[in-house]
């Protein structure tokens, strides 16, 4: 191999950015800490492979070693599910929903699926992405009385409408989605069913979300949210959909496949699979129940009341209706408190600006941290917000939470 000079410029970036991580609170809903096995396999030999089609069909010689690796990703993921289909190639959650769509759907179909202001995704239908662009989005969102899913509105939207397909599944939302009544609806009318599992996908494995694969035909979800793998996607499907599955993603949308974000997906699956994934899943949600109790205790209104999973939103308006999302993240974020502004459910300001503020427990579950430090985390929370824009206040955090995290380091040197 050619000699190269060392890259400081990047490496010390990497260098930084792990800093970043190690000494600031990561409470961004969609984000983990994965293991060093993990982040071994994505950083592997495996890159410099072309691996087009699937194993055993590739369309390159030299992939009988790859073809292991991507068939052990497959079946992990099929036993940690209970699925009979699955595709592990899609880049991302987004990836997958195109597939989904591609593979099973005709442009111009209409599929009904969750507002996105009220906590529905891009792929569900945004104007500014391929999904809206190419199906009729018509959407159902939360009841104003508990701000939980609306079923008698996905029920009437239904059979109105006559969807080719439902999607549950969301990407700011606090409390269980049953599939249930999800799959009754859908077949009622007549309608494929999609489950968006992007962000719960760990909640499922650890067993303490319900599963929706007996009640879905094809389940999609992230690797890199709660189930804390690799940047990626991934498709469970019925056996009967495999086929359209599968050439949805190559060749109808993807070129070749990331094998070494494959075998990563594997190592993610088989830690999912272990006793110790499930005692972390539950403690993901006894902990953002502990932050939801201390920050109602701070005076802080929370979407729905509460969370039942690792992510909860906070109501900014009836606490201080000068702050928005934007200008509470901007300040939490120099305080060294990492999380997004989101919309709540009817959001006076757009979406850039929003009233409210998500915040999730899986990295910080993950890196150790337990009720005691929600309880801290939300006290600090309160102080910055509470003195909005002092500089003294916010170094005076910034400090505590280097203490907090020093306590916590996800990569123990
Ligand atoms: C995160 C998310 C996605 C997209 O995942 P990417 O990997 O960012 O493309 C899709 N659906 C839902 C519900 C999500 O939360």
């Amino acid at each position: 191999m050619p000699e190269s000079p060392h890259d400081h410029e990047l490496f010390d970036i990497i260098e930084r950015e792990v800093e970043r991580q190690s000494t600031t609170l990561q409470l961004i809903a969609s984000e983990n800490f994965t293991s060093p096995a993990v982040m071994a396999a994505t950083g592997s030999a495996l890159t410099n492979k072309y691996s087009e089609g699937y194993p055993g069909k590739r369309y390159y010689g030299g992939n009988h070693v790859i073809d292991q690796s991507e068939e052990l990703a497959r079946n992990r993921v099929k036993a940690l599910f209970g699925a009979e289909h699955a595709n592990v190639q899609p880049h991302s959650g987004a990836s997958a929903n195109m597939a989904v769509y591609m593979g099973l759907l005709q442009p111009g179909d209409t599929i009904l699926g969750m507002r996105l202001d009220q906590g529905g995704h891009l792929t569900h239908g945004s104007p500014v992405n391929a999904s809206g662009k190419l199906y009729r989005f018509v959407s159902y969102g939360v009841t104003p009385s508990d701000e939980r899913i609306d079923f008698d509105q996905v029920a009437e939207l239904a059979h109105r409408e006559r969807p080719k397909m439902i999607v549950a599944g969301a990407t700011a939302y606090p409390r269980i989605i049953d599939p249930e009544p999800f799959a009754r609806i859908a077949q009622e009318v007549g309608a494929l069913f999609l489950f968006d599992a992007a962000h719960i996908a760990g909640l499922i494995a650890g067993g303490v979300h319900p599963s929706p694969v007996p009640h879905a035909d094809v389940v999609t979800f992230t690797t890199h949210k709660t189930l804390r793998g690799p940047r990626g996607g991934c498709i469970l499907s019925r056996a009967e959909h495999a086929d359209a599955v599968d050439k949805a993603v190559f060749p109808g949308l993807q070129g070749g496949p990331l094998e070494h974000v494959i075998a990563a997906k594997a190592v993610a699956f088989f830690e999912a699979a272990q006793p110790a994934f499930a005692d972390y899943a539950a403690a993901v949600v006894r902990n953002c129940q502990a932050l939801a109790e201390a920050l109602a205790g701070e005076g802080f209104r929370l979407v729905s009341g509460g969370t039942d999973n690792h992510l909860l939103l906070v109501d900014l308006r009836s606490w201080n209706s000068d702050i928005s999302g934007k200008k509470a993240r901007l300040a939490l974020d120099r305080a060294g408190i990492t999380l997004n502004e989101n919309t709540v459910p009817d959001d006076p300001r757009p979406p850039y600006i929003t009233s409210g503020l998500r915040i999730g427990t899986a990295a910080v579950t993950t890196a150790g941290m337990r009720e005691q430090e929600m309880r801290t985390i939300a006290g600090l929370i309160s102080r910055v917000l509470g003195s909005l824009g002092d500089a003294d206040e916010e170094r005076a955090v910034r400090d505590e939470v280097n203490a907090l995290c020093s306590k916590f380091p996800p990569y123990p040197a």
